[in-house]
């Protein structure tokens, strides 16, 4: 088996007829946290999906090895309960359906795949109640609908609750941090520096050097139209935030 989360060999992808992965390689090792960076359009939020299953691309040529195994053939209900969290750009709002009902079915799915038995409705609302102390959110949001009149901060922390309730192995978060306040970001950042461990991987999407102060990656990767163009430490990030996007290009 490979020691490695997440592995991603030479991904060609596009939407319709439009080429938007160009060739993309990434290597995730267990207790590691990545964070990508790049313009905007460079294809950041494409390749979170197409790691989540988004049936919108297509897959030209490459692979996406999950623990070692090709995850091409998985729908993504079932990537996800084997343990792939993707927290969206732009979470979804689902009318109908409350918080605390979508996050227990979620739950429970993904500790059937562990084989762990069930929460029942008195296990889940202790749990929960640890986990949204965790993100700093109200109780009241429970009882909601999914997502459905949430301000953007509190969609936001909706998708960190998610990732914490699930236990993901690999744990990818679009720009969780744009739409937050500093206060947010860092009780958001505090969340996801609990929920990072030795066993599991995060991958950071974001446009701002800030988030970095609060969570310091192993890796920094900058993406450019479809590849990444360069890998460093958290310097890179610093060096990105002084200089912008153009001095990538003159370097
Ligand atoms: P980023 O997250 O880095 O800002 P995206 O992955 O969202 O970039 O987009 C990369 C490029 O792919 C952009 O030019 C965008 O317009 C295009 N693209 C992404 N998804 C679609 C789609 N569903 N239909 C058409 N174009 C798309
Ligand atoms: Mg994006």
């Amino acid at each position: 088996m490979s020691n490695l989360i997440l592995e991603i060999k030479d991904l060609h992808a596009s939407v319709g007829d439009i080429p938007i992965l160009k060739g993309v390689n990434l290597s995730i090792a267990p207790g590691e946290i990545h964070a990508i960076m790049g313009p905007n359009g460079s294809g950041k939020s494409t390749l979170s999906k197409i790691i989540a299953g988004h049936p919108a691309y297509s897959l030209l040529s490459g692979d996406i090895l999950f623990f070692g195994e090709s995850i091409l053939k998985m729908e993504p209900d079932e990537r996800a309960r084997a343990g792939i969290f993707l927290a969206f750009q732009y979470p979804v709002e689902i009318p109908g359906v409350s918080n605390a009902d979508f996050l227990r079915i979620a739950v429970n799915a993904r500790r059937k795949f562990k084989e762990l038995p069930e929460l029942s409705p008195l296990e889940f609302f202790q749990l929960i109640t640890e986990k949204i102390n965790l993100v700093g959110m109200k109780e009241s949001f429970l009882a909601r609908n999914v997502n459905e009149g949430f301000s953007g901060g509190e969609k936001k922390r909706n998708e960190i609750l998610q990732m914490a309730l699930l236990d993901s192995s690999l744990s990818i978060l679009d720009e969780t941090d744009s739409g937050l306040d500093i206060d947010a970001l860092r009780i958001i950042a505090q969340g996801i520096n609990t929920l990072a461990t030795r066993t599991n991987s995060i991958v950071l999407i974001t446009h701002y050097q800030r988030l970095l102060d609060y969570i310091v990656p192993d890796y920094v990767h900058i993406m450019s139209q479809g590849k990444i163009v360069r890998t460093g430490d958290v310097s890179l990030a610093q060096n990105l935030e002084k200089h912008g996007y153009d001095w990538i290009k003159e370097t």
